[in-house]
């Protein structure tokens, strides 16, 4: 059995794969120079200079039952053979044959489309936050480009360490394509109350400098001055080692219930690259978050064993969180799904929320701010698809 990608995904399908009983030959491959690590650390303590890249690992390889290749890169498929071509420490990739195959390539972050200029960073692996936190050490302007989880994370550790930060976010709130407008709006307040400048309803425009980045232009016509700019608007599936495999096009892997890959014999996806199509969904989607990786790798690794008749991915109770100075948010199920969203309770001098969210009438996600105690009943709602509750206050949903 092979294993592309060895982040969370991975890792934790190689250990599922092993604890269902899978005694054969095991490989984990993997292009990044360290063994895998907490990536959600990155625009956290990371960032801020608490933790070393050691202290965020996830599994070395002596503690994983398997072959580990790391600095080594999956450059081809070839689905009728059941080959994968790997390039093992900058030598010409070979060959390897699997009977069974893990995708869990992940993705990268998406770029603004303007030329190479220094100061400007995204925020992806170790090496990019390790770079970016160089910077700020001697940088006291940071302009965050986009308002969604990470840029919303990476303004709320900037501004702890002292700089002067400012979010630029297209729509009217933050992190409003996760989590919509309305509970957006308490991580709006959130932020600015933290010294956050936070400017909503504003594009980017231009990046202002010569050969290093000296502002932002916005949509509204202001210009921020920026030593260091951050780019959080979004992540691309890694999927061009794929070009050619005859994989149909998506964006992403595109993956059946099980997770079995759609036009791959003996193969499963798992994690931020699988485009998965639930058996009641039209569209498939992308779940880019931790514990979404953690569930699937499970899933995948029982399809793999198991054959096309294993059970479908369960993925109505999905959980992902965010720190943001002293609040925490955690989001249950997909509010994307919902068509309406309700306060079940509303606290901005606690900064203190519970909101629900549901389609036609029926449960289909909460976001819970500093509000953990909810999440066992609410973990319960989201599941049952029950009623929505009705006490509160209710609107529809806005992005
Ligand atoms: C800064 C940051 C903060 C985050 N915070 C949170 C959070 O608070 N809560 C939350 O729920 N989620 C968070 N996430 C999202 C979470 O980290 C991802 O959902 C998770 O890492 C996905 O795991 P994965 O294994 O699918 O993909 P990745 O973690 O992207 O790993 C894929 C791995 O495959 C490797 N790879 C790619 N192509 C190849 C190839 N051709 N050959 C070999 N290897 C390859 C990559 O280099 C990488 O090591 C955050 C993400 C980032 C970047």
């Amino acid at each position: 059995m092979l294993v592309v990608g060895a982040s969370i995904a991975g890792v934790r399908a190689v250990q599922a794969l092993r604890r269902q009983g899978y005694e054969g030959t095991l490989r984990l491959v993997g292009d990044e120079d360290v063994p895998a690590y907490r990536r959600p650390e990155l625009s956290k303590r990371f960032l801020a200079g608490d933790l070393s890249v050691d202290q965020i690992a996830l599994a070395t390889p002596a503690d994983l039952d398997c072959d580990v290749l790391l600095n080594a890169r999956a450059t081809r498929l070839e689905v009728a053979d059941q080959r994968v071509w790997i390039g093992d420490a900058g030598a010409d990739p070979r060959p390897y044959r699997f009977d069974g195959l893990v995708i869990a390539t992940g993705a990268h972050a998406r770029r603004l489309r303007v030329p190479p200029m220094a100061g400007v960073h995204v925020l992806r692996t170790h090496q990019d936050a390790e770079l970016l936190r160089a910077e700020l050490a001697t940088s006291p302007r940071v302009v965050v480009v986009g308002g969604g989880l990470i840029g919303c994370e990476v303004a709320a550790t900037c501004r702890s360490l002292g700089l002067a930060v400012t979010i630029v976010e297209p729509t009217g709130a933050l992190m409003s394509g996760a989590i919509g407008r309305e509970v957006g709006a308490r991580i709006t307040e959130l932020q600015s109350g933290h010294g956050v400048d936070v400017c909503v309803n504003c594009g980017v425009t231009e990046l202002r400098g010569g050969n290093r980045v000296e502002s932002v232009v916005t949509s509204g016509g202001r210009e921020i001055a920026a030593d260091v700019v951050v780019v959080g608007i979004g992540s691309e599936p890694n999927t061009s080692w794929l070009a050619g495999s005859g994989l149909p096009p998506a964006t992403g892997v595109l993956c059946a219930p099980n997770l079995a890959v759609v036009g791959a014999r003996r193969a499963v996806g798992a994690g931020d690259v699988v485009a998965w199509k639930s058996s009641g969904s039209a569209r498939p989607v992308r779940m880019e978050h931790w514990e979404n990786a953690v569930r699937q790798a499970e899933t995948a690794a029982h399809t793999l064993l198991l054959g096309e008749s294993a059970p479908g991915f369960d993925g109505t109770g999905g959980l992902f969180w965010s720190h943001q100075f002293d609040a925490t948010l955690h989001v249950l199920g997909d509010p994307r799904a919902a068509d309406e969203v309700r306060f079940l309770e509303d606290d901005p001098g606690r900064q203190r929320a519970v909101a629900c969210y549901a389609r036609d009438g029926r449960v289909m996600a909460f976001a819970l701010l500093n509000s953990a105690d909810w999440l066992g009943s609410a973990g319960r709602l989201v599941r049952q698809r029950a009623a929505m509750p009705l006490h509160g206050t209710g609107e529809p949903l806005r992005r």
